[in-house]
């Protein structure tokens, strides 16, 4: 539904054309996605059993190869990778009319965020005509193989390395944290090129073949006995060259437009309603509705979520329709960061010691807030955590001094690591 005018409660006359996209989508979610209402409120994304989570990202995969069939992946790409060339309107009146359906292209709709605006700004022709139409289509998954043991917030000072030899790279290294990896046909990778130069100057951005020789994935198992993240090991891994994207030494370009992307994904994919109604459920299922407390942190969540969800809504515009950003999209992910965190203490006070619950046969109920507790900090360290959002947000937003750097001009080798 179009957003009510918040002053007088109507519903806005949209323009014909917006008005006439809106049934058309409406039309095929009806046929095609799942209802809200028989979607399973209390399924978690994270599997201890690997086939469980295995199937659950090709259910994602399979609602992104619908959207493609149908006209309704990439709808401000271009045409010519397989988009529709529509203007950013048109994502939001789809997202809008989603929000009653339950189907989700989960993962592969949070690696397409990251790198198809990093291709269509940073990649050749060539490099778009082959990879975004598959991307689109779900075809091929793309994992984030960025972080190493020893960068993460320092991303900069990755040690990965690659060396060119003739018209291939040649990349020795170790990658860590990589969401989905173990599902993803291919990867986003950043390598030292140039160790003499100073750190953000020798890095590469290059496309990877997962099935290539000298890949080991291996999963990591988290507490909860699923394993979201792997280790990524390269040994002598070879990439033709034409899978640079960006300049060589100069991939820190595209990095930055991944790590931007993903902050904006993240903090804008906080908001909606649902989080709100199953707290509500949780409430009532506990006998906890009339609780005061209770009802003033459900309102808080409500409040927050909408915030969220409005701050990435014109995020979103602005930046669809060709503007800068109208503020930094760092903010939206510190504060949906901080509604996550309230959000999963609250669901635990409510729950109280049954959250404890164990074992296979546990109340689906209890698993999703089991769930909500864990998860609770995985978005204030996924995609830049938020002590170092916060201190991007001072400098660039802020204008306070930048941190001290003792390594700005020192060559990438002569840099002490850990
Ligand atoms: C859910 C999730 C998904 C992820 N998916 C991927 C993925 O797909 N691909 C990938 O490459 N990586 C992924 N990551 C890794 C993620 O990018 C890193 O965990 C993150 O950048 C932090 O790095 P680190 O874990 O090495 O922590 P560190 O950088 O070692 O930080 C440790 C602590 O020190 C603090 N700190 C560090 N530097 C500063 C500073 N300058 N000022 C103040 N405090 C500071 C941090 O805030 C943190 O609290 C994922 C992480 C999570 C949680």
């Amino acid at each position: 539904m179009p957003e009510t005018d918040d002053t007088t409660g109507d519903l806005p006359t949209e323009p014909p054309e917006r008005a006439a996209l809106r049934a058309e989508a409406r039309a095929f979610l009806e046929a095609h996605a799942e209802p809200l209402l028989e979607a399973d409120p209390w399924e978690v994304a994270g599997f201890p059993d690997e086939e469980e989570a295995h199937a659950y990202f090709e259910r994602g995969r399979s609602w992104q190869r619908t959207l493609a069939e149908h006209g309704w992946a990439g709808l401000t790409w271009p045409e010519e990778y397989g988009g529709r060339g529509l203007p950013g309107w048109a994502t939001r009146i789809f997202a809008e009319e989603s929000a009653r359906f339950g189907s989700h292209a989960g993962f592969i709709r949070a690696s397409m965020a990251m790198l198809g605006p990093t291709l269509l700004e940073w990649g050749t022709d060539e490099q778009k005509r082959r990879f975004l139409p598959t991307m689109l289509s779900g075809e091929v998954a793309w994992c984030q193989l960025f972080s190493e043991p020893g960068a993460g917030s320092d991303l900069a000072g990755l040690a990965a390395r690659a060396v060119l030899d003739g018209d291939e790279f040649v990349v020795d290294g170790q990658k860590v944290w990589n969401s989905s990896a173990q599902f993803c046909e291919w990867g986003f990778l950043l390598v030292r090129t140039d160790p003499d130069a100073p750190k953000h100057q020798g890095i590469s951005f290059l496309l990877v073949d997962m099935s290539s020789p000298g890949i080991e994935v291996r999963p990591l198992v988290q507490a909860n006995g699923s394993a979201h993240f792997n280790e990524v090991f390269l040994s002598g891994v070879r990439i033709p060259a034409d899978q640079l994207v960006g300049d060589l030494h100069g991939g820190w370009g595209p990095a930055r437009a991944v790590l931007a992307k993903e902050a904006g994904f993240i903090g804008g994919s906080g908001g909606g309603k649902r989080t709100t109604d199953r707290l509500v459920d949780l409430a009532r299922r506990f006998g906890r509705l009339d609780d005061p407390v209770v009802r003033q942190g459900i309102a808080r969540t409500h409040s927050r979520e909408r915030i969220v969800a409005l701050m990435g809504q014109r995020l979103r515009d602005v930046v669809r329709s060709g503007g800068p950003p109208p503020f930094d999209p760092a903010l939206t992910k510190v504060f949906a960061s901080d509604s996550k965190v309230h959000t999963g203490q609250l669901a635990a006070a409510i729950a109280g010691a049954a959250a404890t619950a164990s074992g296979p046969d546990i109340d689906p109920v209890v698993r999703w807030v089991q769930a909500e507790v864990i998860n609770r900090y995985s978005i204030s360290i996924g995609g830049g955590t938020t002590e170092v959002q916060k201190n991007n947000l001072g400098e660039r937003s802020l204008g306070l001094p930048r941190e001290p750097r003792s390594d700005k001009d020192v060559p990438w080798r002569d840099v002490p690591r850990s």
